[in-house]
């Protein structure tokens, strides 16, 4: 079976992100793959010990790909601070002398070193188009996790059917741990010790770009990535969860259009046509309810940077372009970005954040950002396993209520000539449930 069928069968999907189907990401032409290792979201640590514990892997899955997409170089970009996991490559690349088919790219500690246009900029000087891809300039960009997945599906035909995290925050101790698909917050957030607040809400995928979840008993999926646990009172959650009608009218009285919100922006930086402070003007200009008409919110990646960091009146423009997206949409409008000369601002290698600054800016200072791997044996009483946990259609059902299915069997499959991935059980035992959204497997 060739290395896109292996990828498609295990229902692999970018594990760092959105969860695009690799089956696709993979099936190109390129001159250059990199490993996304940057983990920049604030308390995380699941890329960090993957990195240091499976470098083989990675680099297995790396070597893989860079064959299949006929990439002249394969390259690891990850942080000067994760020492171990750059000792650990660097000897399996001198032993293996991959020298030159596979380099390590060390970046700085600062945020959003992961997003893949930054990176793409900083590893190799491209810039990748408003609204493309980094395959629009010959790259492929994809994180730790995913390569260590490609490798196991190729060595062993091994599924999907865990996933590595974090739980961080207020909790006794911090751990990153590899859980089943499908089991819930409330299953493992023991295993961090106690939860030192009464009101805990968890931020799902770190701080910055995180969504809150309220509800214990949500589950895993493949995208999930950690949890930081704060109290639902923390100032950092009462910013995010402002409503649309207090952040308009904070920030229509108290923008001074200082402009730093566009001068610290890492798209504005590598020379995309985004300008939050401008669209803080149109909302300046306009009835608060109105829809915010602007073309300077349309190549936002919601980094929240601008916001939760840059913004000195603690205003919010990151959801000023976020509301400003949604509004566009809503009224079928379409800007097209400026795309051919773009040149990174000149200032963009000195503008760029310190992650410890933003920690200490949304309030994370005092919490542990370190949390050791511990490969503990997980045994949910059952596990829902949701139909959609990747970028397009949901899977559709194979099995039936009632059923015994084993680890690593194909209970949801792809529909037909659509994007999507298929889905695979995450431990023995028999089908419980079929929801519209998911199926639940209880343990034997
Ligand atoms: S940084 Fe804040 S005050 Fe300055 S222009 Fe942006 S939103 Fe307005
Ligand atoms: S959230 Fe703000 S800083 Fe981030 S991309 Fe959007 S405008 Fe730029």
């Amino acid at each position: 079976m060739n290395l896109i069928d292996t990828i498609k069968k295990a229902g692999i999907v970018g594990a760092g992100g959105a969860g695009f189907p690799s089956h696709v990401k993979m099936n190109a032409k390129v001159d250059t793959i990199i490993v996304n290792g940057a983990e920049c979201e604030p308390l995380l640590c699941k890329d960090k010990e993957m990195m240091k514990n499976f470098a083989e892997e990675i680099i297995g899955g790396l070597l893989l790909t860079t064959a299949n997409s006929s990439a002249k170089c394969g390259i690891i970009a990850l942080k000067s601070k994760n020492k171990e996991a750059i000792e650990k490559m660097n000897e399996i690349i001198a032993a293996n002398k991959l020298d030159g088919r596979i380099k390590i790219h060390i970046i700085g500690d600062y945020y959003p070193a992961g997003d893949e246009v930054v990176m793409v900029s900083d590893v190799l000087g491209r810039i990748v188009p408003p609204g493309g891809i980094p395959l629009n300039v010959g790259v492929i960009v994809s994180n730790v996790e995913t390569f260590y997945n490609i490798f196991a599906a190729y060595k062993t035909s091994a599924p999907v059917t865990d996933k590595f995290l974090t739980i961080a925050g207020e909790v006794e101790h911090p751990i990153t741990l590899k859980v089943p698909i499908g089991v819930k917050i409330s299953d493992i957030i023991g295993l961090a010790g106690k939860t030192l607040v009464s009101d805990p809400v968890y931020m799902s995928g770190g701080a910055m770009m995180s969504e809150i979840v309220y509800d214990a008993e949500t589950p895993i999926t493949k995208t999930s990535s950690g949890y930081i646990v704060l109290s639902a009172g923390h100032k950092f959650i009462q910013r995010k969860t402002q409503k649309p009608a207090q952040f308009k009218k904070v920030g229509k009285s108290a923008c001074d259009q200082c402009s730093y919100c566009t001068e610290f922006c890492p798209r504005y930086l590598v020379g995309h046509q985004i300008e939050p402070h401008r669209v803080m003007r149109t909302l300046l200009m306009s009835s608060q309810n109105d829809p915010l008409i602007t073309k300077w919110a349309s190549g936002c990646v919601e980094c929240g940077l601008c916001g939760f960091y840059s913004c000195p009146e603690d205003l919010l423009p990151n959801f000023m372009c976020a509301s400003a997206k949604r509004d566009a949409i809503a009224g079928g409008l379409k800007f097209e970005a400026k795309k051919d000369n773009l040149k990174a601002h000149p200032m963009a290698q000195y503008r760029k954040v310190p992650t410890k600054k933003l920690i200490n800016k949304i309030g994370l200072g005092g919490y542990n950002d370190h949390a050791e791997l511990n490969l503990i044996e997980i045994k949910p009483e059952s596990v829902t396993i949701l139909l959609k946990q990747h970028i397009g259609q949901p899977a559709e059902p194979l099995v039936s209520i009632g059923e015994t299915v084993k680890k690593g069997q194909l209970i949801a499959t792809m529909a037909e000539n659509k994007l999507g991935a298929d889905i695979h059980a995450s431990i023995d035992g028999t089908v419980s449930s079929i929801r519209k959204d998911a199926i639940i497997i209880k343990a034997v």
